[in-house]
């Protein structure tokens, strides 16, 4: 999908969004999903400025006005907050303010995040006349009657001679509506055992209730207001933000206690780590903290992008949901032959760390969510619990995206296997595999002369360590003690002793040896070289991408997707930390720097004097790279005897350059 496509099909699924939530107070996904295709909506209008949409929610605050209210023009825009999720983007907010306003000094006023519905009260004379909403940012719904029923609305500011001014003429005071998170519990309650639908969050239910039409409902129902800003006419009446809510408390305003000044960002982010534990003590619900620059001369300033200021942010905290698109999904098969599915995600932040993939679990739990290859996916999780995918966003799947059959994966992924579902269980598992007989073939295939060459373990002793059940995967043969070896049969004293030096002296191999060792599907020596020659170090192939992956000279579709697949399986990353606790780790792989550095090497028929392997290994030593087939960029072409026409062909259309058996031996002398 072009990123066009996507933008346009995000914007309209966002608008939708926007109006179940905003106009009909009624959200069908969380805030955090809200704000996770927003946030993918955003980054493509910052990669290409043309697709700006001026209907784009990052351009236009969200409500749409409802009938049966008079519409209102606001005095000056109720605008909306640029999200900001880290230190950093705090950071880059700043850097962006200094750059306009170059020597500045900033203060910080910060104050909780209320999340209910924007308000605006207007006093004439210091008596409430008028309560509009936000609406659109520019005109709003009078709401006058329905706010007059809120306890918390004084019908009179108080007298307080510091602020007579504000007594005169218009005040306007901006807040938010809220439902306490009690009033809101004891309604759902209610909702429930009256056999009613229960509200979705205070902020939806608090909005849907100011914006009813009979006040008597909206009396009925237990709402607070709560200021955050007070305009006059001539805004050098209010000089900061201290300053404004110094006046609310006087002139009896409830606005919030906690709001704090601070002269530089680490205290503001101290304020902000403070609280991301202790608001859900907070008698309402917030979901962060907003950061604005105390001096409103310089915040009036700055001025604003689309609907947003940029002399304040609202810092969002990390949430338990987030979206992020489904680009693969691989099949790990575990110790015992078991066949999971586990998606693989361009990586996104969720509840504080950043998640990469989540297993699938099986082939129904694919069928009954429909997870498809280029969805966009809800994901969660809470706490420690390991991500999940939590729904799929069907609306924005593309129009090409395949339903899953674990089936046919099976057999492209994994050719050479065969798989069966016993009867009445959910996984797929290869068929006749037992644990020990997989584990048998694992450590065989680690110990063999092309991988970590460790004599004296060949299919014998292998099987008698795996019988004895001494080893529960590769990495226990480095733990077995000698007392231990002497347990089996097979052993006497000398024979003991001599596989555990073997055993011992191949604590440090080369790196392309132990990936091949490792037994991946699909890798093989030169697979594993390849690897080991872009990637260099071990944790940085298990953290690559499917992407990295595939840029990878040689290393197609099938092999990424078994190198993610292996990485991804929870009983491999055990192993190599135990292999990592026993001090056996590959050597970083250096860059051979010979005279065929960057020459790329295939060979076509039969060599006389060495056969394929000995003279990819030549190859190598000398820097070149050596390829199983005439690609576009093979450099040489080696061609031996009992070639078939074909391959010729195929070489000469590509242009490439064909030597003899003679010419090669010379190029590796
Ligand atoms: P915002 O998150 O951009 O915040 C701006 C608003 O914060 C201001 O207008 C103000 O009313 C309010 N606010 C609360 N406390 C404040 C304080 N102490 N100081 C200053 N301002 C304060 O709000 P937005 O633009 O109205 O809407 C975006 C929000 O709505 C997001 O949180 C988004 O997740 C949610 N949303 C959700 C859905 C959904 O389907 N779940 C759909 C649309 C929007």
């Amino acid at each position: 999908m072009s990123n066009s496509e996507r933008y346009s099909e995000l914007l309209h699924q966002l608008e939708q969004y926007s109006y179940q939530y905003n106009t009909l107070d009624n959200p069908s996904v969380s805030d955090a999903v809200y704000d996770g295709l927003m946030k993918e909506l955003k980054s493509l209008e910052a990669e290409d400025p043309k697709l700006i949409n001026p209907q784009s929610p990052t351009q236009r605050v969200g409500g749409k006005l409802l009938k049966g209210f008079e519409k209102v023009q606001h005095s000056v825009r109720m605008i909306s907050l640029n999200d900001v999720f880290s230190p950093l983007d705090v950071q880059a907010w700043v850097n962006r303010m200094e750059k306009l306003l170059p020597g500045a000094d900033h203060q910080y006023f910060c104050d909780i995040k209320m999340d209910g519905l924007a308000c605006a009260l207007i006093y004439q004379d210091g008596v409430f006349v008028q309560a509009i909403t936000r609406g659109d940012g520019s005109v709003g719904e009078d709401v006058t009657a329905n706010v007059k029923t809120i306890g918390s609305v004084p019908l009179k500011l108080r007298i307080s001679k510091d602020y007579m001014g504000f007594l005169r003429g218009r005040t306007e005071i901006r807040g938010e509506i809220i439902m306490l998170k009690k009033y809101f519990d004891e309604l759902n309650k209610k909702q429930l055992a009256d056999g009613k639908q229960i509200f979705a969050n205070p902020r939806n239910l608090a909005a849907g209730t100011i914006r009813q039409l009979d006040p008597k409902l909206v009396a009925a129902r237990p709402l607070c207001f709560k200021a955050y800003d007070l305009l006059r006419e001539d805004p050098a009446e209010v000089p900061t933000n201290s300053y404004a809510y110094n006046a609310l408390f006087e002139l009896g305003v409830s606005a919030n206690l906690r709001a704090t000044v601070f002269n530089n960002l680490s205290d503001v982010m101290r304020f902000v780590n403070d609280w991301e534990d202790k608001r859900r003590s907070l008698p309402f619900e917030t979901d962060g903290v907003v950061i604005k620059l105390d001096d409103r001369a310089q915040y009036t300033r700055l001025g604003t992008v689309g609907k947003n200021p940029r002399g304040a942010v609202a810092y969002k905290y990390a949430a338990e949901e987030a979206t992020t698109v489904v680009k693969d999904i691989v099949i790990s098969l575990g110790r015992t032959g078991a066949a999971t599915p586990v998606a693989v995600f361009d990586p996104v932040l969720v509840a504080g760390s950043t998640i990469r993939h989540a297993s699938l679990h099986n082939a129904d739990e694919i069928a009954k969510k429909d997870i498809r290859v280029g969805d966009t996916v809800v994901i969660y999780k809470a706490g420690d619990i390991i991500p999940q995918v939590q729904s799929v966003i069907e609306k924005l799947r593309p129009r090409n995206a395949m339903q899953f059959s674990m089936e046919k994966e099976l057999a492209r992924q994994y050719p050479e296997l065969e798989f069966d579902r016993p009867d009445g269980e959910a996984v797929y598992r290869v068929k006749g595999a037992t644990g020990p007989i997989l584990l048998a073939k694992g450590l065989e295939h680690f110990a063999s002369k092309s991988a970590m060459d460790i004599d004296t373990l060949g299919q014998k002793n292998v099987v008698a360590l795996v019988e004895s059940g001494l080893i529960t995967d590769i990495s226990d043969i480095y733990a077995i003690t000698k007392e231990q070896i002497l347990g089996i049969d097979r052993f006497a004293s000398l024979s003991a002793e001599k596989l555990l030096s073997a055993i011992q002296s191949k604590k440090s191999p080369p790196l392309s040896r132990f990936i091949y060792g490792l037994g991946i599907r699909h890798v093989g020596t030169q697979t594993a070289i390849d690897l080991a020659n872009k990637f260099r170090r071990l944790d940085s192939l298990g953290t690559a991408t499917y992407k990295e992956l595939k840029d990878v000279d040689g290393v197609g579709e099938i092999v990424a997707e078994s190198v993610l697949a292996w990485f991804i399986d929870d009983d491999n990353q055990i192993m190599l930390t135990k292999f990592r606790g026993l001090g056996v780790w590959p050597k970083d792989a250096e860059t051979v720097v010979g005279p065929l550095a960057g020459k790329k090497f295939a060979v076509t028929g039969t060599l006389e004097t060495m056969g394929r392997d000995i003279a990819s290994e030549r190859v190598r030593a000398l820097g070149g790279t050596f390829q199983t087939s005439v690609a576009h960029d093979t450099d040489y072409l080696v061609v031996g005897a009992n070639v078939g026409e074909n391959k010729l062909k195929k070489a000469t259309k590509l242009g490439t350059n064909q030597i003899n058996e003679k010419d090669f031996i010379k190029m590796l002398s």
